[in-house]
This record gives C-alpha cells, structure tokens and sequence, in this order.
C-alpha cells in the first residue's frame, strides 16, 4: 500500500461506482454487454481500481483511448477485453497483438499502411469506426465501407470482431440530430450485412443515449461518464431515470490561519484586499494539482460552510476566508459533500466554463487518491514514485 505524506487527497468511492455501473446494468436488456470506458485513467478515477469495479459490476469490456493506457492495465493483471478508441500508429500494432488488444480502424488509409507492416502469422483483432455524423473518425459512406471491405479481404488476418459509431448530441434535449446518426448507423451496418460480412459486435451508446435509450437494436453500449455517477449533461439531469452516485471528491487541511486587518492583501498580484479584520487560512492545493487559477473566487467547504477562495491561486497553495479562527489541519472539502453543505463537479465545471468531464481529468498525478470499497479504505495511490 503506497503512502502519501501531504494533507491533500482525493477520495475515490469504488462502491459508488459498483452501484452506478450495477444499477445502468439493470436498466438495459440482459444480453447487452455493458463497456466500461476508463480512458484519461478512467477520467481521472484511477484506472485499474475502476476497471476490477465495473467488471465485478457486469462490465464484459473495458476501453480505453491510448495503446499505453491498454498495456498499462494489461500489466497490471486485467484480463477482460479491451478496446481502443482512438487511433494508434500501425507501426505499434504488434503491441496490440502481443497483449491481445482489440484496434479500432476507422480509414482505408491505416488499414493499408498497416497491411505493409504487420506479419501474416500475427492476427489483429479490431472494431470498425463509422462516422455517422460525429466527424471525427470513421468511415462515412457506402463507397468507404466497399473499398474497406475489398482492401480487408487481402488480409484476412486482420479480424474483424465489431462495428461502431459515436454521437455529437445525445445528451441534448433536441433528439433529432441523434435520430440522424442512429438511423444511418443502422443503414450502414444493413449494407455491411447484405455484403455478407458478420459485424460482430454493434455498438454506439455513451452515457447519455443508453440512459436515455436503453433498448436500441444493438448488441453493446460504451459507459463513461455516469459509471462515475456523473450526469452527461446539465439539461439531461431531469432525464435520468436512476440516482448516480458520484464518486470523486477532493479534500485538504488548513496548514495555517491568520488574523488580518482591514486593507491586507493576499497572495500575488494583491488582487484580494480585505475590508474588515478577517481569519485567512491557507490551503495546500494549487494549480500544480490541478485546481486551476480560475478558481479564485470559487468556495470551499469548512466547518460545514461555504468559505470564499480569496485572491490568485497559487501553484501550490491557495487562501480563503473563513468566518472565524480554525485550528490548523481543519478538513476542507473542495469538491463533494460536508455535512449538510455539497459542492458538485457541475459546481465547480461551471465556475471554470467548461464540463463535468473536464474536472477530475485535470486534477494531477501529484493528487494521491484514496479508494473506499465496502464501506473502508482499501487502497492509497500516490502517483509520484519516490516511495521506498
Ligand atoms: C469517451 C467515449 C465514450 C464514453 O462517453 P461518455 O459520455 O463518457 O459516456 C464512448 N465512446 C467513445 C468513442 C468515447 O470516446
């Protein structure tokens, strides 16, 4: 069990993730497999510590976006199948072989140059991306597939074993962009399979569509975002017929408290200049950590209250008002819940203009992670390696 010795932590509740990924199970036909998505170290929950959740859950697959994220889980002794999402050189293809890691081939293109420079001894697995609209990767049209499909047959041991696509707006309210792409999706794979061709496994919902959607015709959906027990989107909250449980929350200690007087200034830039006598206390967490300079005038929560971020954000340290004198080592909790007070990662997201998902990806490998399974702490992470 590694240690940590900073009193700033993040807290990864993996029963909350069970519940999360058991209950969306629950809610989709039972022969869907369920794909857990753990890319960005599953949005910066801890990857291997997700990934054994959400299979002890009912995940059959895992994906990720990176051929080193895929080898990294590999050596840490996960078994189940997983794909990668994104595009990996073809140069490194004998890497996805050597540690049996389903590729997604999404052009004519890759698959050509990795026709030159893969053994015909090795076989490839990979899924099929279609680009129904997301225009990022994929095939688009019939003539992409039936060039594809002719170029495939020279290799046959390039194995096809799935074929998906990824939507642009299935977490918004307005549905018909999202029909648009689920009804060319279902040509494509109808053209794929008049051709004679065995798709394998068909997938295309994220988060946001199998909430929403949990019975559409296909065999598999990809869950990301709400496995974490985030929403995909704020306008999709009053849509989301369970109650996720979020599981990331952040904490620190005050590490010093002091009295100033009317017209002090805190921190760089002398941005912040108190108006009356005020308790300041500072907090080691900064940008470093990804708690970013735009959270200056964000809160925290101490005491059960709401305490202002006072002036700039420090890389590694920050300051905040609180109401009253405070022992040192005081719990702060900067995202999640203290007694009857909570911030959200909405909360926080919103301040910064930007996502849910952006927020805890963020967040450094300089934050240890603490994991709580069956009520306990079970694991500490600390993402720097200086441990003896
Ligand atoms: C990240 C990703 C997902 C997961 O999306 P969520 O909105 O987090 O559920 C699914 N599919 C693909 C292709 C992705 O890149």
């Amino acid at each position: 069990m590694d240690a940590f010795y900073r009193e700033t932590w993040a807290e990864i509740n993996l029963d909350h993730i069970f519940c999360n990924v058991s209950t969306i199970k629950e809610t989709l036909p039972p022969t869907k497999q369920l794909i857990a998505v753990v890319k960005a170290n599953a949005y910066g929950h801890g990857d291997v510590q997700v990934a054994r959740t959400a299979l002890e859950a009912g995940a059959s697959m895992l994906a990720v976006a990176t051929l080193d994220e895929a080898i990294s889980l590999r050596k840490r002794d996960i078994e189940a199948p997983i794909i990668i999402l994104g595009a990996v050189p073809p140069q490194f293809v004998y890497l996805a072989i050597k540690y049996n890691i389903i590729l997604t081939v999404y052009s004519s293109e890759w698959l050509r140059t990795a026709q030159k420079v893969v053994p015909r001894t090795e076989a490839v697995q990979f899924h099929l991306k279609l680009d129904t609209g997301m225009g990022r990767l994929g095939l688009r049209t019939e003539e992409e597939i039936e060039e594809f499909f002719t170029l495939l047959q020279e290799t046959p041991h390039f194995k096809l074993t799935g074929v998906f696509t990824h939507f642009a707006t299935a977490d918004e309210l307005d549905q018909g962009y999202y029909e648009q792409q689920y009804h060319r999706f279902q040509k494509l794979i109808g053209y794929i399979k008049e051709k004679g061709i065995e798709p394998g496994l068909v997938h295309c919902g994220n988060s946001a569509s199998l909430l929403r959607f949990p019975n559409d015709e296909f065999d598999a959906v990809r869950l990301g975002i709400s496995m974490y027990g985030l929403t995909p989107s704020t306008e999709m909250k009053s849509l989301i017929p369970i109650q996720l449980k979020p599981a990331y929350s952040l904490h620190t200690k005050i590490v010093h408290v002091k009295k100033i007087e009317k017209g002090t200034s805190v921190s760089y830039g002398a941005t912040y200049t108190s108006e009356q006598e005020e308790w300041i206390a500072t907090l080691p967490i900064g940008y470093a950590d990804g708690w970013m300079r735009r959270m200056q005038n964000f809160y925290v929560l101490v005491d059960g209250q709401k305490s202002p971020i006072v002036g700039r954000v420090c890389m590694d340290q920050c300051m905040i008002k609180i109401p009253y004198e405070l022992p040192i080592g005081t719990q702060v909790t900067l995202i999640g819940k203290q007694e009857a007070e909570e911030i959200t990662m909405e909360q926080v997201a919103d301040h910064s203009n930007t996502i849910n998902y952006e927020i805890p990806c963020v967040i450094t490998n300089r934050m240890p992670k603490v994991f709580i399974r069956n009520g306990e702490q079970v694991e500490v992470y600390n993402g720097l390696s200086h441990l003896e």
